[in-house]
């Protein structure tokens, strides 16, 4: 394919041609042809582009998409519907949809190991209620659990819903406490999950700060859960899923693992054997935009036991398959499958090991005493501050971060003691271990150098006094740091 080439020969020689950048043409055309429509999403575009080469991004959960996916989502595959599955579809016309999601589930198996992947979901969220409700279907259709004399779970009418509820009577959901890192799907109150499914916890050690298996165990054996769930949005350390699975199997629960976080580490190889999910789990969600640095998005992978239920997820729980974003999944994965991807995996959790120390050396508390993935929690306490006041003066700064709750937090999930800091998408740009020792240093600096606020008498939560000053200096020692490391650096467009 040279599509591009073939068309730029019509006016101008080949020496020409092979200075321009196709990136550059790309987003640049794009760019001008949204604009004469809709100048003002163009300028948010390019603004977009602009604030990302020029902010330090430690957000955990983002990432700097590779420009080949950037571009596989931009196009008329979104134009179709395909509710159903690879060959079952309610519409016609579907071939290309079906090459592209069959394409993107092969790969997303090759890269994961798994025996089923379901390339549907729009997003993390999407992908834990189609892994939820594929349990409960199976469970229903189970015919030594089939007490509420089911057939088909989609057939089933709201006495139907009724009886299983009451049959079920074991409708409990065990995952990782929300203060140690649990995401809000895996039970909580706010999501669908808390509403569906009773709730309990495991949590982390109060000591070490680490996962406490045996009284997961004890809590498990207790709680008869009908789904355990491993996986994190704010845990720092590794979990071993070979442990998680003797549990489940002890208590009859189905093991379910959420790898939003973690799935690039998994693609990447640096999580194996007991730290990989997929082996052990029933069935793994993931989304593949954070770690794994594809599009935004989700996705199930499942044993073959779950598959049939998995495939109903449209239209039982999501709306029509995203095309484009099918076939930008399907270019991630593929990306994810080369030398470079493991490299650069690796590189994500040596890059978190050096920032931790350093923070540690200049004296913070991380909890758990560190890191053992891509991300680590920062105890704001220590600087007399809490995580709002915190990731608001860093973000002063120009570091980007967020607050989180620290396990058994006094200040609540509002102001939170904590922030997440993770390192996917620097290492997306190119830096190594120094360069992180010098963002620890400069987070340092930073919370020192903020001071919370009295007013009659009380500390304010969410006011604080940071120099102006001090911050612009920061910011400067920033400027100069990203500018070693260019985004997109063949994308000439701002
Ligand atoms: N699961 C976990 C563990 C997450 O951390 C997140 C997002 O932060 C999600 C699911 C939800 O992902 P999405 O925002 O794509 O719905």
């Amino acid at each position: 394919m040279a599509y591009l080439e073939n068309y730029l020969k019509q006016f101008v020689s080949e020496d020409i041609i092979s200075k321009i950048s196709a990136e550059t043409l790309s987003f640049a055309s794009a760019v001008d042809v949204v604009a004469k429509t809709s100048p003002e999403i163009a300028q948010a575009i390019v603004d977009e582009l602009r604030d990302q080469r020029n902010s330090l991004k430690l957000i955990a959960s983002e990432n700097y998409a590779d420009v080949e996916t950037l571009l596989a989502m931009g196009n008329w595959l979104t134009d179709k519907y395909a509710e159903g599955s690879v060959g079952h579809r309610f519409y016609a016309g579907c071939q290309n949809i079906d090459t592209v999601e069959r394409i993107a589930s092969q790969k997303a198996c090759e890269l994961f190991g798994a025996e089923n992947a379901y390339v549907q979901p729009h997003s993390g969220i999407d992908a834990n209620l189609v892994a939820y409700w594929a349990i409960m279907a199976a469970k229903v259709e189970d015919p030594a659990l089939n007490k509420a004399n089911v057939k088909n779970v989609n057939q089933m009418d709201d006495q139907d819903w009724d009886a299983l509820r009451k049959a079920f009577g074991n409708q409990r959901l065990m995952g990782l406490s929300l203060d140690a890192g649990g995401h809000l799907t895996h039970g909580f109150r706010p999501n669908i999950s808390g509403k569906m499914f009773e709730h309990y916890s495991y949590s982390v050690d109060p000591n070490t700060g680490v996962i406490d298996y045996e009284e997961m165990r004890k809590i498990a054996n207790e709680v008869k859960p009908l789904v355990l769930v491993g996986g994190y949005s704010a845990y720092p350390r590794k979990i071993n899923f070979r442990i998680m699975r003797e549990i489940a199997d002890e208590v009859g629960a189905v093991f379910m693992v959420d790898m939003a976080h973690f799935a690039g580490l998994v693609a990447g190889k640096v999580f194996t054997g007991d730290f990989d999910p997929v082996g052990h789990a029933d069935i793994v969600t993931t989304t593949t935009h954070k770690t794994l640095r594809g599009p935004r998005g989700g996705m199930v992978l499942c044993k073959d036991w779950l598959a049939p239920y998995v495939l109903r997820g449209c239209p039982l729980v999501l709306g029509g398959p995203l095309g484009h974003m099918m076939a930008a999944k399907a270019v991630a994965f593929e990306k994810a499958l080369q030398p470079e991807f493991q490299q650069y995996s690796q590189q994500v959790v040596k890059n978190a090991a050096a920032l931790a120390d350093e923070l540690m050396r200049c004296g913070a508390t991380l909890t758990s005493g560190g890191t053992d993935n891509h991300l680590m929690v920062l105890d704001c306490t220590s600087y007399g501050l809490n995580g709002r006041q915190a990731d608001s003066a860093l973000l002063d700064s120009g570091i980007v971060t967020n607050r989180n709750t620290i396990p058994n937090d006094p200040n609540g999930a509002w102001y939170t003691s904590g922030v997440r800091i993770g390192t996917p998408a620097l290492t997306s740009r190119g830096m190594k271990e120094d360069d992180f020792r010098e963002v620890a240093r400069m987070i340092d600096e930073v919370l020192r150098a903020t001071k919370p606020v009295e007013k009659d008498g009380k500390i304010s939560p969410s006011k604080y006094e940071l120099d102006s000053e001090f911050s612009a200096k920061i910011k400067t020692q920033i400027n100069e740091l990203l500018a070693r490391f260019p985004l997109y650096p063949n994308i000439d467009i701002v």
